[in-house]
C-alpha cells in the first residue's frame, strides 16, 4: 500500500518514511504544502500523513479540504503539535479521518494508518484471506493452510494489495501505482519479475495458483470461496 507523507519538519519526516518502509509500505515524503497538495492530488495514495502546520499556501487543512472537494476520499491522518480540543474539532472537521499529536510513539502511529487502511473494506479483522491463503497485516504473517511463508517487503506489499482487491482484475500501472513509491526504479517488467516471485511462493509449492494473469492487462488473486 502507497502512503504520501507531507511533513516539513525532515526528522520527523524520515523517520516516518522508515518506520512505514519497515512495514512493507511503498512511501513518498514531501516537505512543503503545495508540493504535497500538487503530489496529494496526482498520484494515487492509499493514505496521506499531514502535518497540520506547513509552509507554503496550503496548510494540513487547507490540503484535506481541498482533496475532499474534488472527491478524493483517501484516508488522512492528521500530525499536530496543537493538542486542544478545538484544535482537534477543525482537523476532522475539515475532512481528516484521525488525528495524532505530536510526539507520539511510532507504533502507535502504525496502529492507526493499519486501521485507516482496513476501514473502508473490512471492520475489525487484519486478516486478508483468498481461499487458504491468509496474510495477517497486524503479525505481518503470512500463511499458505498452516505452512508459514517468508515474503520480502516488496512481495508482500504486492500480496496485500492483490488481496485487498480480491477477484478483481488490477492493471499493472494500478498494481505499480499503489504497491512501488515515486522514486521507485520500475522496469517495464518489474511487475511480472514480482509476479513471479510471489508464485514461486504462494502458488507453486501447494499445486493450486490463486494468482492469475488477466491477459493484456494485468493480474488478479483468485478466491472460489467468495
Ligand atoms: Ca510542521
Amino acid at each position: 500500500m502507497r502512503v504520501l507523507v507531507i511533513e516539513d519538519e525532515h526528522k520527523i519526516a524520515r523517520a516516518l518514511k522508515k518506520a512505514l518502509e519497515q512495514e512493507h509500505y511503498a512511501v513518498d515524503v514531501s516537505y512543503d504544502g503545495d508540493d504535497g497538495y500538487a503530489m496529494a492530488t496526482t498520484e494515487p495514495y492509499d493514505v496521506m500523513i499531514i502535518d497540520r502546520m506547513l509552509p507554503g499556501e496550503y496548510d494540513g487543512i487547507g490540503i484535506v479540504k481541498a482533496l475532499r472537494e474534488k472527491g478524493i476520499k483517501t484516508p488522512v491522518l492528521f500530525l499536530t503539535a496543537l493538542g486542544r480540543v478545538e484544535d482537534k474539532t477543525t482537523g476532522l472537521d475539515s475532512g481528516a479521518d484521525d488525528y495524532l499529536v505530536k510526539p507520539f510513539a511510532l507504533e502507535e502511529l502504525l496502529a492507526r494508518v493499519r486501521a485507516l487502511l482496513r476501514r473502508p473494506i473490512e471492520q475489525q479483522s487484519t486478516i486478508l484471506d483468498a481461499e487458504d491463503l491468509s496474510l495477517d497485516t497486524s503479525k505481518r504473517e503470512v500463511k499458505r493452510g498452516n505452512k508459514k511463508i517468508r515474503l520480502t517487503s516488496k512481495e508482500f506489499g504486492l500480496l496485500e494489495f492483490l488481496l485487498r482487491n480480491k477477484n478483481r482484475p488490477l492493471s499493472k500501472d494500478t498494481i505499480m501505482q499503489h504497491v512501488w513509491d515515486y522514486d521507485a526504479d520500475i522496469l517495464p517488467n518489474t511487475i511480472e519479475v514480482y509476479i513471479k516471485y510471489l508464485r514461486a511462493k504462494i502458488d507453486k509449492p501447494f499445486g493450486k495458483g490463486l494468482i492469475k494473469t488477466v491477459r493484456g492487462f494485468g493480474y488478479k488473486i483468485e478466491d472460489d470461496n467468495k
